[in-house]
């Protein structure tokens, strides 16, 4: 060991001061950088601004790290930033490689596990702002990362010495962009603070939020992408804001129910993290903190939720918000529970200390996310070691839970084989391992990490029929209760054996010769309508509106024939697993079909049905053309439309733009600028009505179906309307397909629909002048109608129709009563959807 004289030992400790000193003066905080006071009332930091504040800090400091994960749907790029000791971020590959063998342990002995414990740090993923009015965590997170950035105290540097922090500052940034320039747009305005009259994302808003077992949008699929397959963190937190007039913040525990099938060790861990936040907020004089309140820990659509199934221990907050960032003043007696674990608002052992009211502001709502987000990173540091055991041990636990024969299998071959292929291609972006046989039968192990997740998404859901208190009265579902993917895609996977000496999976590339004169695409897949839509628009494509046969072969009612230009533009389209056979000629019999010119009504309520609709109809090549209130009272529509949707809108949203619970109750609505106010009215009603008669094509989804039976007063009603026993929450349920119907083609007899809502159809025969098919129908109650999920008084629902088509004047109306394209999560049922606006072009 050198020794060193006094006076050396003197001088390097004054140099690291001098260093320690220079580096906090090099590093601006984010007010300085950004020339704004972060966190003061009417004052945000746009997306754009803090990313650029992030790359500084990056530039400036060895213990920030920014990695772009690639471009959201707006075009921005989404980033995290990676903090912790220069060390560790210098040492960052051999970390991942711990995380992932922790997160994997397959072949681990219990002596190098327990040396990888020793040697690894927690991986503590933080997402933020995933909600883009909920805006308080985006503005902290610079302020956390600088002070985690400059700060010299032994407490702070050992805790990014334990931990690895991942820090998401906003996980949707085009909509943060929106909303901080709608609100800067409207400061000092009667609108100031108000609601936008568009979703915070280009397709989904809010539901941003349930895509995460789907995977469907950008976002989704970056922040995935460096969840499972990069970092592998044993602990994610996602920030959120929650109403006005409740507790000041929701931390977990969650409430009930739980699913049983996450591992315990995942609620023990949330459990003192949350406990430790709830601690640290109190001793800081924060009150009003809650927790077992409304937040349940049962369904996956949410960010970390999904990851509960993946052995992470995920946590959600929820602060209480103010009007974006102005300030908001709550009376005391505007003050309420109402939900479960706070019927009333009072002290309770889950909400010791009450808020007492008064005024709340952005800063309040950084200070609270502050405190809370030091208390994470405090208990991860100081339970490191047990936080990489009890990651080891449910990875464990979830391979040893099943046999090493223990798989599920996608057979090949199946009615919609290029929806298997889709099934198959998702869990592997989930990071679960495949295999295959050389026919094309997929294997899905279950002895793997992610063997409950897959399990989870493979089954049939049986809502747990939680009480609080004896009696009848149930916990109700948080959002949905069914989440069976072979059933909303349509699709067979099935327990089985799993045969030794499998390959890894890979996708199988499409079967689509183009030596040919002629091709012939069967209908039953929903992926047929991307081939479809892009022959339509490259060449010629005929339509069989019977069977007929053509190459030597039978060929079903809906099967599309594509001459070669058609072929070629469609091949440029091409999905694993989708296949057309080459014929000879296209049968004389079949009609000529056209592209649907399609119009898609979009209220100013920023519907997410709608927004979902945008993006399933784009993404199958449909090119909807959005129709708002004005355009519609326009009218002259038969003109330029082919098909008209209307998403899953309530009637009174879609006749007056605003919601029935707005009015009697206690909510207020605060105004809206006028372009945005108001609905279709009289004007709109009869302009659709016109439309239909002129030859057009309504299709109405969901509760539309309402306004459409209303308005052009068809012999349909809602048969669960006044139905009290019955009760629904997002579930599947059997119907029988009517076959051979233009909206049918292809469907197989039987299909899983999902339903939310008390909504059946009752139909009566009408008079010579209207035709009227049912095209679906739920079965006789003696059969069981519910496949997943949760539901109550099934007789209610029995016999009656599920979808129902007519004829009206000219034209003609489809109402699909179930969520047929429900948040782009059900394609078994997109067809009805599709065939629907095929439809609209026949003679
Ligand atoms: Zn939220």
């Amino acid at each position: 060991m050198t020794r060193y004289s006094p006076r050396v030992v003197a001088c390097a400790l004054l140099l690291s001061l001098w260093v320690a000193v220079a580096r906090a003066a090099t590093i601006p905080s984010p007010s300085e950088f950004l020339g704004l006071h972060v966190g003061a009332d009417r004052t945000v930091a746009d997306y754009r601004q803090i990313l650029a504040y992030f790359k500084a800090l990056d530039a400036a400091s060895p213990r920030v790290e920014v990695e772009i994960l690639g471009k959201t749907t707006l075009g921005e790029d989404l980033f995290l930033a990676a903090i912790s000791s220069e060390a560790n971020l210098a040492g960052k590959a051999r970390l991942q490689e711990i995380a992932r063998k922790i997160a994997d342990p397959r072949g681990l002995a219990d002596a190098e596990a327990e040396a990888l414990v020793r040697e690894g740090k927690v991986f503590l993923f933080v997402t933020c702002n995933i909600h883009s009015t909920e805006i308080g965590a985006s503005q902290m997170a610079m302020e956390w990362a600088h002070a985690l950035a400059t700060a010299e105290d032994a407490e702070t540097k050992r805790r990014l010495d334990s931990v690895v922090l991942l820090l998401l500052p906003s996980i949707n940034p085009d909509g943060q962009i929106m909303e901080t320039e709608w609100y800067r747009r409207n400061l000092g305005t009667r609108y100031e603070g108000g609601r936008m009259p568009w979703l915070y994302h280009h397709y989904v808003g809010h539901d941003d939020n349930r895509d995460w077992f789907m995977l469907t949008q950008k976002e989704t699929q970056a922040v995935s992408g460096a969840v499972y397959h990069e970092w592998l963190p044993q602990v994610w937190l996602d920030e959120h804001q929650m109403g006005t007039t409740g507790p000041r913040i929701f931390v977990p525990p969650y409430s009930e129910p739980v699913d049983p099938d996450i591992h315990p060790l995942v609620w023990r861990d949330v459990n003192l993290i949350g406990a430790n936040m709830a601690f640290r907020l109190e001793q800081a004089q924060k009150s009003g903190v809650i927790y077992g309140y409304v937040f349940d820990a049962y369904w996956p659509g949410g960010t970390k939720n999904t990851a509960w199934w993946k052995n992470i221990s995920g946590l959600l907050t929820e602060v209480a918000s103010a009007r974006f960032a102005t300030p908001v003043r709550v009376e005391r007696n505007e003050l309420s529970g109402g939900g479960k674990g706070l019927v009333e608002y009072g002290p309770q052992t889950n909400f010791p200390n009450p808020w007492p009211g008064g005024t709340w502001r952005l800063r309040d709502i950084m200070d609270y996310e502050r405190i809370l987000s030091d208390a994470i990173l405090e208990t991860c540091a100081e339970r490191r070691a047990d936080f990489l055991r009890n990651a080891l041990a449910r990875a464990r636990a979830s391979i040893a839970t099943y046999g090493p024969a223990d798989a599920f299998r996608i057979p090949a071959g199946q009615r919609d084989a290029a929806g298997a292929a889709r099934l198959a291609a998702l869990l592997a972006e989930h990071g679960v391992e495949l295999r295959a046989t050389a026919n094309g039968d997929v294997y899905v192990p279950l002895a793997q990490p992610y063997g409950r997740f897959v399990n989870e998404l493979l089954t049939p859901q049986r809502y747990p029929e939680t009480k609080l208190v004896p009696g009848k009265e149930i916990v109700r579902p948080y959002d949905v209760s069914a989440w069976t993917l072979p059933l909303m895609m349509g699709v067979s996977a099935e327990r089985a054996t799993l045969p030794g000496g499998l390959a890894a999976w890979q996708a199988a590339p499409p079967a689509l010769p183009l030596d040919g004169a002629a091709f012939a695409l069967a209908p039953g897949s929903p992926e047929t309508a991307r081939l479809v839509n892009a022959g339509l628009r490259g060449g010629v494509a005929r339509i069989a509106r019977s069977a007929v046969s053509a190459g030597g072969r039978e060929w079903a009612a809906g099967t599309v024939f594509l001459d070669g230009a058609a072929a070629k533009a469609a091949a440029a389209k091409a999905a694993p697993g989708q296949s057309w056979a080459s014929i000879g000629s296209v049968p004389p019999v079949a009609e000529p079909l056209r592209a649907p010119r399609v119009g898609l009504y979009k209220p100013w309520t920023a519907s997410m049905d709608e927004g979902w609709t945008r993006f399933v109809l784009e993404q199958y090549g449909f090119e909807p053309k959005t129709l708002d209130n004005k355009t519609v009272r326009a009218g002259g529509l038969a003109a330029a439309f082919d098909a008209i949707v209307l998403a899953d809108l309530a009637k009174e949203v879609i006749a007056t733009g605003k919601r029935k619970r707005d009015e009697g109750s206690m909510r207020y609505s605060p105004e809206m600028p006028p372009e945005y106010a108001g609905g279709l009215e009289k004007e709109g009603a009869a302009a659709l009505k016109d439309f239909v008669e002129r030859g057009g094509t309504l299709v109405a989804l969901g509760s539309s179906s309402e306004y459409a039976i209303d308005e052009l007063a068809l012999p349909v009603r809602n048969g669960l309307d006044r139905a009290s026993d019955f009760a629904i929450a997002g579930s599947l349920l059997r119907a029988e397909v009517v076959p051979d119907h233009p909206v049918t083609y292809g469907l197989p007899p039987e299909v899983a629909v999902f339903l939310d809502e008390a909504l059946a159809f009752d139909t009566v025969p009408p008079g010579p002048e209207i035709e009227r098919r049912v095209l679906a129908t739920y079965p006789a109650a003696s059969q069981d109608v519910l496949l997943s999920g949760w539901m109550r008084g099934p007789e209610a629902i029995a016999r009656k129709a599920a979808a129902v088509a007519l004829t009206y004047g000219k034209g003609k109306v489809v109402l699909l009563g179930f969520r047929a394209q429900h948040r782009a999560q059900t394609p078994g049922t997109f067809p009805f959807l599709f065939n629907a606006l095929y439809w609209s072009t026949a003679r």
